[in-house]
């Protein structure tokens, strides 16, 4: 039989999981310790103080073995009690699975969309739009009883590619003078876009490991704000296993009240080496720049960009949107084929109408110049009919100022 391992290396190029440097990947490869020794305190020590850092926060960071939707529970049941009403805003796929979460915990979610059209994407208007905080400010301002115990937006909304503009939430909850709690999703925000949870005064910040920080799947982040412990003293909803109390109490001193994930904490470790050791300014600009060379080579197609508003343009992830009878995601499967190049699906509203590039993590302008390539020859072979080569966009684009923190001759 024929050995089918593909050659060269496979272009993962969805919005997260992101490529794992070898790195981490050899980091991650140690031998797994007692988590309960003195070695493993500096270990979580290390990586919470990290943590502290890329979240922009002074305050306790919650790690869980989990995926990320294992901190989304986290974030409303360490804080909420059974029939409290959130306000969420639908900016995308995450945001309506986040509310779904709500719900079955037995919440009452008052779901927030855009009010607008869209010629583009009838189906979906709201998913081409950033959070609208003056919506949010109008609909705060009404809730005099303060029914309201929280507002639940997601920062970089990835099955849309639109990063939502965080502060201006919390100036519009200031603004109505509101008591709600602020929970963000920055599930794939963190440690690509900037993202500051003390100075935007973010109550729960929630993120995961396979995005920005470059690791593979498993473990998670809460991200406390002083409120939110306080908070989590009178709620009511049950929790165990998520529960901050003894987490935070027992992270003090580095360790967790279950076996942590320890060869992910290893890779985690890492991560910060690289991550912190560049500098986050560094790191997003990087994400910037790669973000506007992809988006020069969907303009060149002339495809139309999923997020309609430039100031919300994700530096994470580009949807692109193909045109009424094109299946996207056949295109993405002949793609897949023929290029061993990954490239994200559509999500609900959008299946089929939309696919997303990846630029993210550990990447560089040449993967991504072969990511847009694959995608080039793709849509060709799809009988696309494209306006220009997108190649020829982005090479301009990147060649046209060096990579930030490029070493000098
Ligand atoms: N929120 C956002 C914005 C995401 O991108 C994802 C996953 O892609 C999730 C939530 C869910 O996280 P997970 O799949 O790690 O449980």
């Amino acid at each position: 039989t024929l050995d089918a391992h593909p050659s060269g290396r496979h272009f993962l190029q969805i919005p997260g999981p992101s490529p794992v440097p070898d790195r981490i990947l050899r980091a991650m490869s140690l031998p797994t310790i007692d988590h309960r020794g003195p070695e493993f305190g500096q270990l979580g020590k290390r990586v919470l103080a990290g943590m502290q850092q890329v979240f922009q926060t002074q305050h306790p960071v919650a790690i869980y073995p989990a995926s990320g939707t294992g901190a989304w529970e986290a974030a409303l049941s360490n804080t909420l009690s059974p029939g409290d009403t959130v306000l969420m805003y639908e900016t995308g796929h995450f945001a309506t699975l986040w509310r779904r979460l709500a719900e079955r915990l037995g919440l009452e979610v008052e779901f927030l969309t855009w009010p607008g059209s869209d010629a583009v994407l009838p189906e979906a208007p709201g998913w081409r739009q950033g959070v609208r905080a003056d919506l949010i400010e109008e609909r705060l301002s009404r809730d005099t009883a303060h029914r309201i115990k929280a507002v639940c937006v997601v920062h970089n909304e990835t099955s849309t590619g639109v990063t939502s503009d965080i502060a201006a939430v919390r100036r519009a909850i200031d603004a109505a003078r509101h008591p709600a709690l602020l929970m963000v999703d920055t599930i794939s925000g963190l440690a690509s876009a900037d993202f500051r949870h003390d100075e935007w005064g973010v109550d729960v910040s929630v993120s995961g490991s396979q995005k920005g920080l470059m690791l593979p799947p498993g473990i998670s982040f809460n991200a406390l704000s002083p409120k939110a412990l306080e908070a989590s003293r009178s709620a009511k909803l049950p929790r165990s296993f998520w529960a901050w109390d003894e987490i935070v109490e027992m992270s003090a001193g580095g360790y967790w009240p279950y076996t942590p994930n320890t060869n992910l904490l290893y890779g985690l470790s890492e991560a910060l080496d690289i991550l912190l050791g560049q500098g986050l300014a560094q790191v997003f600009a990087r994400h910037q720049r790669w973000a506007a060379g992809v988006r020069a080579a969907v303009n060149a197609w002339g495809l139309p960009i999923q997020c309609a508003d430039p100031k919300v343009y994700s530096p994470v992830l580009t949807g692109v949107i193909l045109p009424p009878g094109v299946d996207a995601d056949a295109v993405r499967k002949l793609i897949h084929q023929r290029f061993d190049l990954s490239l994200g699906t559509g999500l609900g509203k959008v299946k089929g109408r939309m696919f997303r590039m990846g630029h993210l993590g550990d990447s560089n302008d040449l993967t991504l110049l072969a990511m847009v390539g694959g995608v080039e020859m793709g849509l060709k072979l799809a009988g696309v009919p494209l306006a220009g080569s997108g190649v020829q966009a982005a090479m301009a684009h990147f060649a046209a100022s060096p990579s930030p923190g490029t070493p000098a001759d």
